[in-house]
């Protein structure tokens, strides 16, 4: 077995080297990601192992099925970025890391909400110029706040059970209720999560159904001062409404891992350049609005598991003809349940 991975980080390398020894695979490292300029790499190799940056479209998939290569796996959850139908049709098997650490994500999750609630990036930017008032610093405690999670997934619950832990009034929205989270919180309807919460936190994926689910009509329902929270996917709110909600202070305070535009300027140093969006500008310098650049997965944790779990899929695949990874096609899936 013959691997190449893309998209390779200095911190993987290590990981990649000791992954495949363990099965006796043979391996080949890009720091690049996967695209039709670097595809004749590929050849000789059975298996790709790239990331959500390698954008695996119809005429990517039909150059690799030319050369040989019989596996793509994807070394993250998402799956945005593979043509499940064409990566079907040539014949090719393909797999992902669905859960590589939910904790990572909802850890970081937690800290935004109490690095919201507690001022932190005022007293850092206060503190950074030796101004050390108290005034205006008053934070709230999490124990009298009642936060609502929209989807109650993988990460989700997560989230739930570490926010319990502080004696937070938990309400939940979901299609899916889980039982287990009904001890520490409450399902409602989403009119009311919007209406009862001091904090909003999202952890649902970004789907047609929800884009902009936070917009300017949304955002008229919710308390005033809402704290809002997204380590999910920038799409779910619409950034100019938080703005122009957080200049008249009906959003107290907007905490964000993940933003709709990242894509211009996201894993890039951008210092001494001008990003040309005003909208993010201009909230990056808000002292009640703190991004972090889409690194709530990146922990020692998470990256042990996208790596070691990504060759553990082509081994199943090679000694059991299945994965439990494998990602199907919506068609194959409905197939599968019937
Ligand atoms: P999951 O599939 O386990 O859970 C998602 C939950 O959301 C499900 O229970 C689903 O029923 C629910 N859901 C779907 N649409 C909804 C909607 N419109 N309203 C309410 N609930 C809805 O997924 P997960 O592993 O918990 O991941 C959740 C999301 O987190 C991912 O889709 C991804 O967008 C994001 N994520 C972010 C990072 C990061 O680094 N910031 C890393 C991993 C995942």
């Amino acid at each position: 077995m013959k691997i190449i991975f893309f998209g390779v980080r200095e911190e993987e390398k290590a990981l990649i080297k000791s992954g495949t020894e363990n099965y006796g695979y043979e391996y080949a490292i890009r720091c690049d990601y996967l695209s039709k300029e670097n595809i004749n790499c590929t050849k000789g190799f059975d298996a790709v192992n790239i990331v959500v940056n390698c954008i695996i479209d119809q005429t990517i998939v039909a150059k690799l099925a030319e050369n040989g290569v019989r596996y793509i796996i994807t070394r993250a959850a998402g799956t945005n970025h593979l043509d499940l139908n064409a990566i079907a049709r040539y014949g090719i098997k393909t797999a992902n890391v669905p859960s590589y650490s939910p904790n990572a994500i909802a850890e970081h999750t937690v800290m935004l909400a109490l690095a919201a609630i507690r001022k932190f990036k005022r007293q850092i930017m206060q503190n950074q110029i030796k101004d050390f008032r108290i005034k205006g610093l008053m934070g709230m405690e999490m124990r009298n706040m009642t936060v609502g999670i929209v989807g109650t997934g993988r990460i989700g619950e997560c989230t739930a059970k570490l926010l319990s832990g502080f004696g937070a009034k938990l309400l939940f929205y979901d299609q899916y209720r889980k039982k287990e989270l009904q001890d520490i919180g409450n399902y409602v309807e989403l009119e009311k999560l919007f209406n009862k919460c001091d904090i909003l936190i999202f952890h649902c994926p970004l789907t047609k159904e929800n884009y902009h689910m936070i917009d300017k009509k949304s955002l008229e329902k919710c308390k005033n001062g809402i704290i809002l929270v997204n380590c999910a996917r920038g799409g779910i709110i619409d950034t100019e409404a938080v703005l122009e909600a957080l200049e008249r202070g009906h959003v107290g305070s907007f905490a964000f891992d993940v933003y709709e535009k990242e894509e211009a300027f996201i894993r890039q140093n951008k210092q001494n350049q001008m990003i040309e969006d005003s909208v993010f500008t201009k909230l990056l310098s808000m002292d009640n609005v703190i991004y972090t650049a889409h690194t709530a997965f990146y922990t020692d944790e998470a990256v042990f598991n996208m790596v070691y779990t990504s060759i553990e899929d082509i081994y199943m695949y090679e000694n059991t003809g299945n994965c439990v990874n494998e990602i199907r096609t919506m068609r194959e899936h409905k197939r599968s349940i019937g």
